[in-house]
């Protein structure tokens, strides 16, 4: 009779353990680490990854519990895989067993061995629905930047930067690259933002591949879609994966090239659970397996360029438009210039007006982009005060005009508006300040017999009918546009040759030090939007309308000068020791009441105060620190060195795991390591 052996399973316990949430179980044979198992944790029974031999084995102490059951059907996990789980879950300071198990398709968590396997063959049987290679597709002639982009790609050593400006044709790049390895018998992995705005890009890799599988990864899936997308690219039947940030962690055998379009966006931190960056993740996962790895945008985050700048990353450029076309010329309103009465009105400074008009004739498109949803950001009683507050949250509730609602962005409780004052009875309660439907119905009665649209979360929800708009627009049977940044992002709009940012100020005083970096990517990204017709780019225009004219952020933007504006910021924050100077990491806490979040911080400050060469800061409420009744309050820690910092999260965590326990009024807390919203 042969000994039981022991494995360890990464298992999906939020509860922090010393062995980074790996248990031990026995079993009547060796597994292979990788593969998928289901194990008895108390009464329950939970699916699970073998992820070792256990420390101890063979033979298995007696005490252990055997395997509930092992999927056999499905090849197991590779060890590339479960490196890059295991860095990650190290690095963002999280179980193994939790990331590893919310990283998978939520259906593979369900299926036992049978269903599993009847799945497989299904997918055996029908490898994908790839198109049938007919001819060749056209393929446009490199120009001369992007055949020596593409030359330097292939032989690079490092993380690649692509560095061109909107429409010059960095997807092309991307499509040629992943050409390369797929010729090679290599998958290629391309990261956006959010696919669903960018239906075009989806499109141009199919058509590009005719004959190779491709599939999409994002939480738009439906849970049968997602397991059939990710089990293609685990049995490496699909050739390409297109995904969002959750695909970072798709298991792919051949993967021989990653992609990451618009490195520079948010999106691509994950905002709650493990916190990683999946940009930063696959700069990671292509280094390890020896691939390259390829960053584009026109706007690097200021990470990657200061990386690029000190010869880590291969900055490799696309300076001119495809065709030629110039930049759009930028226009900034002065609008303390106004009359009062105009300034007041806030509607459009009039020269803009004008220039929409002219567009509306010559039978072009305008963007105006305001990152405001809803009608009014908050309504107000001129008699008494009172102010559309939410109940639970620090922060108004916006009015929604269109099916006349106060709504919380937060918490999301909505309300229909009231007739009257709450407080005082007053029946003339006012909108204040603006947000895109008022826009839009601002617009509409300015410019009539002209057919305006809006495009922001509220106006997209539903399936099909962001695709229905931007269609639309597309089509030209839109004369104007209003619409939050969603309007930015790569949008090849052939007939826009005027983009307004209408009241981009905010950003520019905000307590946050990225909100700069993240208004003037948003407002390239927009500029970038007119004249990519290159016939039409000599009269495309983006204006800016703003109270602070001189401001040097303006001032970059009219010039096109991303480099000159990374330079003024990455000497501000090197004098003021941010990223990418320092590291930081951000200790949250939410309680019901503020002192229990702030007791709990404050404990948590002393347990740090041994570490050196790391600063913690006293504990501060974000922007908005009540949310659904739950107070938050939060704590930076900062280091000059990334390893230190390192170091002294994992010495900090296990003792944060033990306060907590003695924190009863404390309802949940969490590390955020390169934090991006502070
Ligand atoms: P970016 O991704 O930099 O914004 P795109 O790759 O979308 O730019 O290119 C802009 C437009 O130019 C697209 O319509 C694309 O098909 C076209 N294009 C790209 N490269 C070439 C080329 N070498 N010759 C002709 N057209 C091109
Ligand atoms: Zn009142
Ligand atoms: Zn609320």
């Amino acid at each position: 009779m042969t000994e039981t052996a022991a494995v360890s399973v990464a298992v999906e316990t939020p509860r922090y353990s010393g062995v980074g949430g790996l248990l031990d179980y026995a079993c009547e044979q060796p597994l292979t680490p990788g593969t998928l198992v289901r194990v008895p944790l108390g009464r329950r029974d939970l699916p699970g990854i073998v992820w070792q031999r256990a420390v101890n084995a063979p033979p298995a102490p007696p005490e252990l519990r055997p395997l509930a059951a092992v999927l056999t059907a499905l090849p197991p996990l590779a060890p590339e895989w479960r490196e890059l789980v295991d860095f990650a879950a190290a690095y963002y300071q999280r179980g193994v067993g939790e990331l590893a198990l919310a990283v998978l398709p939520p259906d593979l968590r369900k299926l036992d061995d049978t269903r599993l396997a009847r799945r497989l063959a299904r997918l055996e049987r029908a490898p994908a629905k790839a198109t049938a290679a007919t001819e060749p597709p056209a393929r446009p002639e490199l120009n001369a930047e992007q055949s020596a982009a593409l030359s330097a790609l292939a032989g690079a050593d490092r993380p690649v930067l692509l560095h061109g400006v909107t429409g010059s044709g960095k997807t092309e790049v991307y499509l040629r690259a992943a050409e390369a390895a797929l010729l090679k018998g290599r998958q290629a992995l391309v990261l956006v933002p959010e696919i669903n705005l960018t239906p075009q890009l989806e499109a141009r890799f199919a058509e590009r591949f005719p004959g190779h599988v491709m599939v999409s990864l994002h939480s738009g899936l439906t849970p049968a879609q997602r397991l059939r997308h990710w089990l293609l690219a685990h049995l490496g039947h699909a050739d390409l994966v297109l995904g969002t940030r959750l695909a970072v962690f798709a298991s792919m055998p051949r993967l021989g090239l990653i992609v990451v379009d618009e490195e520079h966006d948010p999106s691509f931190k994950q905002q709650e659970g493990a916190r990683y960056s999946a940009r930063d993740l696959a700069v990671w996962r292509a280094h390890r397996l020896g691939v390259t790895v390829l960053l584009g945008s026109a706007t690097p985050s200021l990470e990657t360029w200061q990386r690029a700048l000190e010869g880590r990353y291969l900055r490799l450029a696309l300076d001119s438009r495809i065709g030629g076309g110039a930049m759009p010329a930028v226009r900034l309103i002065d609008m303390t210039r106004l009359p009062r009465e105009a300034q007041q009105e806030r509607v459009l400074a009039p020269p803009l007006l004008t220039a929409i008009t002219e567009r509306i004739e010559r039978g072009e498109q305008s963007l105006l982009l305001l990152n405001r949803r809803g009608y009014a950001p908050v309504l107000h009683c001129s008699a008494c005060g009172w102010k559309s507050g939410c109940p639970h949250c620090s922060a108004w509730r916006v009015f929604h005009k269109a099916d006349r609602t106060l709504r919380c962005h937060h918490c999301g409780l909505s309300e229909r508006v009231p007739r009257a004052c709450p407080d005082c009875g007053n029946l003339d309660i006012a909108p204040l300040g603006r947000g895109t439907e008022k826009l839009q119905e601002q617009l509409a009665a300015l410019l009539p017999g002209a057919r305006v649209a809006r495009l922001d979360a509220d106006s997209t929800r539903g399936a099909g009918v962001l695709q229905q708009q931007l269609g639309a627009v597309h089509a030209g049977e839109v004369d104007v546009l209003v619409g939050t940044q969603m309007l930015a992002k790569g949008h090849d709009f052939r007939r826009v040759t005027l983009v307004a940012a209408v009241n981009p100020d905010a950003a520019l005083f905000s307590s946050d030090f990225r909100a700069p970096e993240r208004l003037f990517a948003l407002l390239m990204q927009a500029a970038g939007r007119a004249g990519r017709d290159a016939a039409q780019a000599a009269r495309s225009e983006m204006w800016v309308q703003t109270w602070h004219p001189r401001h040097p952020l303006y001032a970059a933007l009219r010039a096109h000068d991303y480099e000159a504006y990374a330079a003024a910021q990455l000497a501000e924050r090197r004098a003021a020791g941010l990223p990418p100077f320092a590291s930081l990491a951000l200790l949250r806490a939410e309680a019901r009441t503020v002192e229990a979040a702030r007791a709990f911080l404050n404990d948590a400050s002393a347990l740090a105060a041994a570490h050196e060469g790391v600063t913690v800061y006293p504990p501060v409420p974000p922007p908005v620190s009540k949310v659904a009744d739950v107070e938050r309050f939060q704590m930076l820690v900062e280091s000059a060195s990334r390893v230190a910092l390192q170091r002294m999260l994992a010495a900090w965590l296990p003792g944060l795991h033990e306060l907590r326990a003695r924190h009863k009024g404390l309802l949940r807390w969490a590390v955020d390591v390169d934090p991006l919203a502070i």
